[in-house]
């Protein structure tokens, strides 16, 4: 059973998404303040949490915080504020898609599904594991390791990274990896990319300002370990 937590102040709006959630095959907990709906969180251990950002309680920038704290679980979050800022500001948080109201509730559930399957490790790639330098990643339990420390990423950190490690030295550009991370990619969104990777770099580098493991192209994107660099 998959258990999908929704933290939504608008009772219409999430009495709508619950039942679409809910004919989608999926355990729906609802929670109309950031409070209560952390300590659902806490008690009930959700596979995804659709957070709306402006809730009573406990503001949802502040939920996210929480939940990031606690771990990698997918975290969707819906906004209506429509600033670049702000969206940025959700995915600095590890946030692994966001959606903007008003939204589809149809649409809100294919995103669900969508992140639920790139955080699961179901169909087997053919190749086990990839290493360099250190980093170890492992492609079927999802678990990184640096010098056998274990590092912990959100589902789209990882997807980013298997990215770009399965091709060493190839260089990807920022919308490529928007599409890699997110499984879509707007174009505009590019620059959201750089939030993903500076989180990255903080997680598994030595000096996130002297990158070994993600460099940066200037003007186009990123790329992994070159040798050539
Ligand atoms: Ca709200």
């Amino acid at each position: 059973m998959t258990t999908v937590l929704l933290i939504e102040d608008e009772l219409e709006l999430s009495r709508v998404l619950k039942s679409y959630l809910e004919k989608a095959g999926y355990t729906v907990l609802a929670a109309a303040r950031g409070d209560t709906g952390l300590a659902l969180f806490n008690q009930q251990k959700p596979d995804l949490v659709v957070l709306d950002l402006n809730l009573p309680g406990m503001d949802g920038l502040d939920v996210a915080r929480e939940i990031r704290r606690k771990g990698n679980c997918p975290l969707m979050m819906v906004t209506a504020r429509v600033e670049e800022t702000d969206r940025l500001i959700g995915l600095e948080l590890g946030a692994d898609d966001y959606v903007i109201k008003p939204y589809s509730p149809r649409e809100v559930v294919a995103r669900v599904r969508a992140v639920l399957r790139r955080s699961a490790c179901s169909s087997g790639p053919a190749v086990q594991s990839l290493k360099a330098d250190g980093l170890e990643i492992n492609l079927e339990s999802h678990e990184v390791r640096r010098n056998g420390e274990r590092v912990d990423l959100t589902p789209t950190e990882f997807n980013l990274l298997t990215t770009m490690a399965a091709e060493p030295g190839r260089v990807f550009s920022r919308l490529q990896l928007l599409e890699a991370g997110q499984g879509v990619a707007y174009e505009g969104y590019e620059r959201s990319i750089d939030a993903h990777i500076k989180n990255l770099r903080a997680k598994i580098e030595t000096d996130p300002k002297k990158p070994h493991y993600i460099q940066t192209v200037f003007g186009v994107g990123y790329r992994f370990l070159s040798r050539q660099a």
